[in-house]
Formats: structure tokens, sequence, C-alpha cells
């Protein structure tokens, strides 16, 4: 087969999905074709692509090849240039019906990363892990460099600093990165998540969790989730939550704030008035904000500085980590080849397998997605 690794074209996007390490183990049995500067935003040169095996081609003939492999959806024009049949690979946004009907109008297979089950086979494949990891580390980095003070306790001559306290929010794998980061750099961390199984997970790593009482069997429940994934929990609960999450807060340096629901709004866990109480000088690092933001006050893809705490609205942390969240990025699209491929390296659509089958999202000129 074919492979075509194009340029991202997306405003800000410097990853790339495939590295000269990947494209090695491709080449060994396929045909590779890069983009000339495909990798320059990550610091993969064209260079070590070509010695690595592969073809340096413009972006036309990058996209019209067999399989495709990108980090997002092609847009319109790219589409345009791929052809029927092609197969597709990336982070395709599974719950955009829009998107999924363009890529079932161009004909293509294609596979949605973001769909894969939290199960144990599907974890090297899992691109939404692997991007967490990396934004949970890097926010936490944000944070400290907005900060004003030490995140450390320090003894010096000229007295004692105290160590920071950092409240994380959403404790799922970006928050479990980032309450490692934030410990690692000598914080005193507290977190919050609905899921009651992360507790145990936040205490491992050193921090303390903020447990907020389940009054009923139905909000216990609804806690407990679906395949790894949490639900949006009911009123009475949240606002239990936004109390205790409040209080904390009011002490905090700085908050990490993660909580996703699949396919919907990210859940409001900080709201104004909070903000308003906050130390002045804190800091909010809201990863949510490209979902609305866990933060009422956030903007996403702005940093704004409102009751004195500063807002940080991140948006694709990965992309300021270009190469290592390329070069994880890179392994997770081989791991998923070789579900799809046989021994020989031809294409092979076994949909008996339940992460080939949770992940096409467009077949045979229709949206497969359930
Ligand atoms: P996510 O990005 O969808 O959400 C982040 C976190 O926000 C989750 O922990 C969620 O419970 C939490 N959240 C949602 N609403 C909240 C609220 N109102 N208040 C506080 N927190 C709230 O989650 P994720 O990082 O993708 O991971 C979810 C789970 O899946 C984790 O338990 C993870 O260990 C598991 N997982 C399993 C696999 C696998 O087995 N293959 C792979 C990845 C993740």
């Amino acid at each position: 087969m074919k492979f075509g690794i194009p340029r991202e074209t997306r405003a800000g996007e410097t990853r790339v999905a495939a590295t000269p390490e990947t494209v090695k183990k491709l080449a060994a049995k396929h045909e590779v074709c890069v983009e000339a500067g495909a990798g320059t935003a990550s610091f993969n040169t064209d260079e070590a692509y070509a010695a690595a095996g592969a073809r340096i081609v413009n972006h036309a003939e990058a996209l019209a090849q067999d399989v495709v492999l990108k980090v997002w959806a092609p847009d319109a024009d790219e589409l345009g240039q791929m052809k029927a049949g092609a197969v597709l690979i990336g982070m395709l946004e599974p719950f955009n019906g829009d998107g999924l009907q363009k890529l079932a109008q161009a004909n293509l297979t294609a596979f949605a990363m973001e769909a894969a089950p939290r199960i144990s086979r599907a974890q090297s494949l899992d691109v939404l892990s692997s991007q967490a990891n990396v934004a949970g580390y890097k926010a936490v980095l944000m944070g400290a460099n907005a900060y004003g003070k030490l995140m450390p306790m320090l003894m010096t001559a000229a007295g004692t600093v105290k160590a920071a306290r950092v409240v994380i929010l959403g404790v799922g794998v970006a928050g479990l990165q980032a309450i490692a980061t934030a410990k690692r750099l000598g914080a005193v961390v507290e977190a919050s998540d609905v899921r009651p199984a992360t507790k145990e997970q936040v205490e491992s790593l050193g921090g303390k969790f903020i447990d907020v009482p389940f009054e009923t069997d139905e909000e216990r429940q609804i806690a407990e989730g679906v395949g790894g994934y949490a639900r949006p929990m009911p009123e009475a609960w949240m606002k239990r939550q936004a109390a205790m999450v409040a209080e904390r807060l009011k002490q905090a340096d700085i908050a990490i704030t993660t909580a996703l629901i699949p396919g919907r709004p990210a859940p409001r866990l900080i709201n104004a008035e909070t903000v308003a109480q906050m130390k002045p000088g804190a800091v909010i690092v809201d990863m949510a904000a490209e979902r609305g933001g866990n933060c009422e006050l956030t903007e996403a893809g702005q940093t704004v500085v409102k009751h004195g705490v500063t807002i940080i609205g991140a948006v694709n942390i990965p992309a300021s980590v270009p190469t290592d969240s390329s070069a994880l990025y890179a392994r997770n699209l081989l791991d998923f080849l070789k579900l799809v491929t046989d021994k020989d390296g031809a294409f092979h659509l076994n949909l008996e397998d339940e992460i080939v089958k949770a992940c096409m999202v467009a077949h045979a000129g229709a949206v497969t997605r359930a």
C-alpha cells in the first residue's frame, strides 16, 4: 500500500501523524510519501524522513495515497484531493456529524482514533490518553509560569517560602499527570472528580481527594460512569461539589481544570463568584476551554485576568510540546494499523474487532458510526 503523511493545515497545529521512527517501520512493507516540511514544526526534518525510507512529496501527492495518516480531519480542499476508497486515520471528531458526512461523501474508509474503547488492549493506540498525558504535564508548567510565586516550600537564609496549593478538577489521564507534575514541583495538591474510583488514584500520587458525598444511589450510579467516562451529574450533586470546591479554591494558588464529558459541553465547575473569592495572583488553567470551559470566565484561546486571577483558556496544549506529542500520536496510529492490516501489510477490514468497529466512522459512502 502507499501511505501519505501530509502537513497539518489547521491553524496552530504543530504535530505530525508519523515520525521518522514510525515511517521506518511502515517503509519496511509500504511506500511512504511524506509532504515536504510536514515535520518541521515538530523538529522532524525531511532528511530524517528520507533516511527512514520516505519519499518527500508535495501536499497534493501526500493526500492522494491509499492510506492517509493525519492529526485532524482533512479540510474541504484536502478532501477534494483524496482518492475515493482511500483509508483515512486521524482524530476525526466522531461527534461531529457534518464532518463525518463529508468523509462519507468523499467515499473514504475513515477511522476516528478518539472513538477507541477504553479497554486494556486499546491502551497503546489511545490518542486521547497519549495527548492528555502531555497536556496535563504542560498545563502545570503553564500555571507555574503565570504564577508570581514559587511552587515548592523553600527554607532559605532570607526566610521560608510556602509551598503552592494546587487544586486539580477532573482526574482522568490529564488530571492524574497534572497531579504527578505538581507534586514533582513541590506543590500541595488536592483534586476532585465525579468518579469514586479516582479517590485511590489521587491518594496514590500523594494528593488529597476532595470527597463530595453522594446522597442517593442514583447519584452514585451516575458518578460511576460508563466505559471509564463520566456522565453529567445531577444538579444537586454539582451544587454540593461547587460549594466544596469553592472553599478549596479560596486557599488555592493554582487550579488546573480538566473535567470533560464525551460529546457534551464541559461541566461548569467554577463560577464567577468563586473566582472573585480567590487570592489575587492565583492562576486557573482551564484545559476544557475548547469545550466551553470548566470556569465561567474562561475565554478559549485567551489569557484573561478577572478579579486579580489569571485565567488561561488553553487550547490544543499538546501542540505546544510537538516533538513528544507527535512521537506518541504516531506510535498510537502505528499500533492501530496492526488491527487493519494482514501479515503481508495489505488493508484488511475486520469488523469483528471491537476496536476497529468502534473507530470506523465512514465506509463505502456512508457514515458508519452508531
Ligand atoms: P475525560 O478527558 O473524558 O474527562 C476528564 C475527567 O473529568 C474524568 O476523570 C471525568 O470523570 C472528570 N469529570 C467529568 N465531569 C466532572 C465533574 N462534574 N467534576 C469533576 N470531574 C469531572 O477522561 P479521560 O482522561 O479520557 O479518562 C477517563 C477514564 O478512562 C479514566 O479512568 C482513565 O483511566 C480511563 N482510561 C482507560 C483507558 C483504557 O483502558 N484503554 C484509556 C484511557 C483512559
